[in-house]
């Protein structure tokens, strides 16, 4: 990835959102592509993008719907799981979508939302709004273990230091843990080794 790249002057229009009105019109099994490049975007108070979202999505004409599928690349922003340094971590996502009309493409009349209450809706204009699904997805696919490198030596449990700075942080024997202690005269014995 090119950092230092020319900044392209955005749409002014929302995000991840796709007006779907000419596909509504198409025959079932018509479908659309569109490339996603989304600087940033808020996913949750402590989840945070550490790189563009990129990737595609694809909308496809259903008899009744139509569904999004896309798949995403980006990164997110974490702290190591041992040392709590800031890492960052990709992420992959794959978002698979059905979405109703509110309104009748061919009456203009809106459609009773209540048969279905929990599925994904365009709005009145025939607009996808694919952000909380893009939002949710991200959230979803967070590691559970984040390691700033997979030999991370973590913080001293004595004094909260970091050990991979100072591999050779050590404690006066007085200050270690008696369980500590223990272990060490047990390392200390020649046939231990
Ligand atoms: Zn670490
Ligand atoms: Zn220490």
């Amino acid at each position: 990835m090119v950092w230092s790249r020319c900044r392209r002057p955005r749409p002014s229009r929302p995000v991840l959102s796709y007006n779907v009105a000419a596909l509504l019109r198409a025959a079932p099994g018509t479908s659309r592509s569109y490339p996603v490049d989304v600087p940033d975007l808020p996913i949750a108070e402590d989840l945070h993008l550490a790189a563009p979202i990129e990737g595609e999505v694809r909308l496809a004409r259903t008899g009744r719907s139509i569904l999004a599928t896309a798949d995403l690349s980006t990164a997110i922003e974490a702290h190591c799981n041992r040392c709590l340094r800031r890492v960052v971590a990709p992420v992959e996502v794959r978002i698979e979508e059905e979405a109703l009309p509110s309104i009748d493409i061919d009456s203009g009349q809106p459609v009773d939302p209540r048969a279905e209450p929990d599925v994904l809706r365009l709005d009145a204009n025939h607009e996808l709004d694919l952000v909380q699904p893009v939002r949710d997805a991200i959230s979803l696919a967070e590691p559970i273990v984040v390691l700033c490198r997979p030999d991370c030596r973590g913080l001293c449990p004595v004094c909260g230091s970091d050990l991979n700075d100072n591999p050779d942080h050590a404690h006066a024997e007085e200050e270690v843990d008696p369980r500590l202690a223990a272990l060490a005269d047990w390392r200390a014995e020649p046939d231990n080794d």
